[in-house]
């Protein structure tokens, strides 16, 4: 994938919000990336322009040599709320994208029937959103963008809403999956200790208008301990990039307070 000078602004003249400006990023089909930065530096503006929802307004993106146009099954999204069908069952909602692009019945039933398995929700195939936890319902919403088989995922802190113990198990389990299926991984946080778990490139973003600062490789193996020297390191150079982003944000909103 290849980002090129994407700047995305909102609003009308006189009062616009530059939300990204010339960000340039090239991710490779397979990696894990993470976008770090603090509320408002424009990484859902920037996933929601990889996913085609809604286009920058200068530069291009290009998944596989092709420019994105809209959104397209080569790029499943998972937002942080989950965005399932409260009158569906789990197995329903996983099968749903395959049901829309005309796959076979017995097929689906096939390809569903294994992906509950693979992330242990078989036995709750035939419950509703509502009678599960967030856990649980976050994984069916990650099983339902695995069924449509899209090379590149993209995650809206998919884990924001979730408690730590739960966070923690499906953060390994995501790992566990990626090394599985192979795919892309597109992932915004604004947790550093979770960008640090998951990712083999940490983009952290600018704040206002929203520009890469810093990428971090992090070539560390996984799984990777917290209290480790290398991850010690890498945390307190996150923290320092990602404060100085948090101070212009914090002195903004102190401004807009002023002006109410
Ligand atoms: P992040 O995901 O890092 O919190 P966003 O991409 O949501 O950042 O937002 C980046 C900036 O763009 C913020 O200043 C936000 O207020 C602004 N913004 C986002 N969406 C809109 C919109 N639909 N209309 C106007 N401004 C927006």
């Amino acid at each position: 994938m290849t980002i090129r000078g994407v700047t995305k602004r909102y609003g009308a003249a006189g009062r616009q919000v530059v939300a990204l400006e010339n960000v340039e990023l090239d991710i490779i089909a397979g990696e894990f990336v993470c976008l770090l930065g603090p509320s408002g530096c424009g990484k859902s503006t920037l996933l929601n322009a990889i996913a085609g929802f809604s286009p920058p307004s200068a530069g291009t993106i290009e998944v596989g040599g092709v420019p994105v146009g809209g959104p397209g099954p080569d790029r499943g999204m998972v937002f942080q709320e989950y965005a399932l069908f409260p009158w569906m069952t789990v197995a329903a909602n996983v099968g749903f994208g395959l049901e829309i692009k005309g796959v076979p019945r017995a097929e689906i039933a096939v390809r569903v029937h294994r992906l509950l398995e693979q992330l242990h929700l078989a036995e709750f195939r035939a419950r509703y959103p509502k009678d599960l936890s967030g856990g649980m319902r976050q994984r069916v919403a990650i099983a339902r963008i695995l069924a449509l088989d899209s090379p590149i995922l993209l995650m809206d802190e998919p884990f924001g809403a979730l408690d730590a113990l739960t966070r923690s198990n499906l953060q390994d389990e995501l790992l566990r999956l990626w090394g599985e299926f192979r795919k892309t991984i597109v992932f915004v946080t604004h947790s550093i200790d979770e960008a640090i778990y998951l990712a083999d490139r940490i983009v952290v973003l600018t704040y206002r208008p929203g520009t890469v600062k810093r990428i971090i490789q992090v070539a560390l193996p996984r799984p990777r301990e917290a209290s480790s020297p290398e991850v010690s390191a890498l945390r307190r150079e996150l923290i320092a990039l990602v404060m100085e982003e948090q101070t212009r944000f914090q002195r903004d909103e102190s401004l807009m307070v002023r002006q109410d």
